[in-house]
């Protein structure tokens, strides 16, 4: 699977990042607001331009964690001082993480004190840098723009975000630096079973890591001197290689700038690129957060298998039902993963840790099976005989011929007389009935239905 590559948006509040990210991903995700450095949800999104797919990502949404005292001071012209630390340490992420970078200015203000700053760190990087001018729009002259070559960061591009000018040449040069970029493409295929730890800080990745290595013990081989963005191992688990891809174990053998990074968002996406399986950890004592359902959101995303680890189940006032009381919550707040399976554990004592491979290994096997089209045939006639699709008005949905199509995650073609019948509750029933039959456990599962019209010769299923 190679990775998508990643672009990055940085800049300082209210130059029009979050704009400019929605052009990208085509859709609005994030929250436009007026006032500066409003904290958004979505922060990331998929975008592709002339066949070439990839991640955006705006830094501007990151909350990052600072602790207290930590160097900054640079006032800003505007807006408060307290964004000078939050938009370096964004910035500082973007370099770390992305393959390209666009920071983005306002033309309306010329170059700031925090875009200087801004402007040091990526100069400092070694990663390729396109400056897009931004509000660049009917009122301001194109010439504008060019002030920002001293910026010393390479092409400047004039562009209007809320009015869609040069966009398309912003992106024919992102494009360009991905492909001239090798860390994209550098990525080998990779074949045996990889497993990404995603979750935020302090679930306890490192220590469920940590855990899965103590007690198997047989460590292939670490990769030495990886240039990877997370650090991988090899273990084998039964016969079975598997690579684990662990998002904190970075952070831990040192940072890059002190009190910068506690969680990466890039790295959680890159590493879910290169994934099978995704362990989203969780913490039993804080209980399901935002930011949890967001990671859940993207392994979702991923279109890796998911498996959700409740982690410090030790460290829980258990009564009776404590176990159900917190699987239902997981079911209402990761109810677009309802069919990951959910375990409890302690990576501090060691408590069922031993499930998470087992488990890890069952979701692996299950992913790629393939229903034999005469089986599945069987399993939606019966489906149909037990709850045949409802009326939609004087029409009727019927079903011809099914297959799977794909493997990894699984994708089922329906050929059906009108795919505008299909309701989305039929189609999670259909996905329920096969599921029954073959759990894939853990798994995504694609359903599409394609309309045949006019072919009266076809026999219902
Ligand atoms: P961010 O804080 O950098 O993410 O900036 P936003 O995308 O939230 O934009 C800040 C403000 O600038 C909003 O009021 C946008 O409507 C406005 N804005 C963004 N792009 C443009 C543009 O191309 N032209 C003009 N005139 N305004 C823009
Ligand atoms: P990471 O940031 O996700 O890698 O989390 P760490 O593995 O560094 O763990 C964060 C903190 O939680 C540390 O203080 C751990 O000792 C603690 N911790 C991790 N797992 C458990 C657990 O199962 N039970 C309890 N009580 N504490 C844990």
């Amino acid at each position: 699977m190679a990775r998508k590559p990643v672009l990055a948006l940085v800049g300082r509040p209210n130059v029009g990042k979050s704009s400019l990210f929605n052009r990208f991903v085509g859709h609005r995700l994030a929250v436009t607001d007026e006032i500066p450095g409003t904290t958004r949800d979505r922060i990331q999104g998929e975008s592709d331009w002339n066949g070439v797919e990839f991640h955006v990502i705006d830094t501007g949404g990151i909350e990052v964690y600072q602790p207290k005292g930590v160097r900054d001071t640079m006032p800003l012209a505007e807006g408060s001082a307290d964004f000078v630390p939050q938009i370096r340490a964004q910035a500082l992420l973007a370099i770390q993480d992305a393959d390209v970078v666009v920071m983005v200015v306002d033309v309306r203000h010329g170059i700031t004190a925090a875009d200087e700053e801004i402007a040091e760190i990526l100069r400092r990087s070694k990663r390729p840098v396109l400056v897009a001018a931004n509000k660049t729009d009917e009122h301001n002259n194109k010439e504008a723009a060019f002030e920002f070559y001293a910026l010393g960061l390479g092409e400047v591009i004039a562009i209007s975000a809320i009015h869609e000018l040069g966009i398309g040449d912003l992106l024919d040069l992102i494009i360009e630096e991905f492909k001239a970029s090798p860390s994209a493409s550098e990525e080998p295929d990779e074949e045996n079973l990889h497993v990404a730890i995603v979750g935020r800080p302090n679930v306890g990745k490192s220590s469920t890591v940590n855990h899965l290595l103590g007690e198997e013990r047989v460590i292939v081989s670490p990769i030495a001197g990886t240039t990877r963005d997370a650090i991988d191992t090899h273990i084998r688990y039964h016969g079975q290689e598997i690579t684990l891809i662990d998002t904190a174990g970075i952070r831990k053998r040192g940072k890059i700038e002190s009190g910068v990074e506690k969680y990466s968002v890039i790295r959680s996406l890159k590493a879910l690129d290169r994934a099978h399986v995704a362990l989203l950890l969780l913490d039993a004592v804080d209980g399901i957060t935002e930011q949890d359902q967001h990671i859940g959101g993207y392994i979702q995303e991923s279109k890796a298998s998911a498996i959700i680890v409740v982690n410090k189940w030790d460290a829980v006032d258990k009564g009776v039902s404590s176990m159900n009381e917190f699987r239902e919550e997981v079911a209402k707040k990761f109810d677009f993963l309802p069919y990951a399976p959910v375990l409890f554990v302690s990576a501090k004592t060691g408590q069922r840790i031993h499930t998470i491979l087992e488990t890890v290994v069952r979701v692996w096997e299950g992913r790629s099976v393939r229903i034999p089209t005469s089986e599945l045939n069987t399993i939606i006639r019966e489906a149909l005989i037990n709850h045949a699709p409802p009326p939609r008005g004087t029409k009727r949905l019927k079903l011809y011929y099914a297959s799977q199509v794909a493997v990894e995650p699984p994708l089922f073609l329906f050929h059906v007389n009108d795919k505008n019948l299909v309701h989305f509750t039929y189609e999670r029933y259909l996905e329920n009935q096969i599921r029954l039959r073959y759990p894939f456990e853990g798994t995504p599962m694609r359903l599409s239905f394609r309309s045949r019209e006019g072919n009266l010769e076809d026999p219902e299923l």
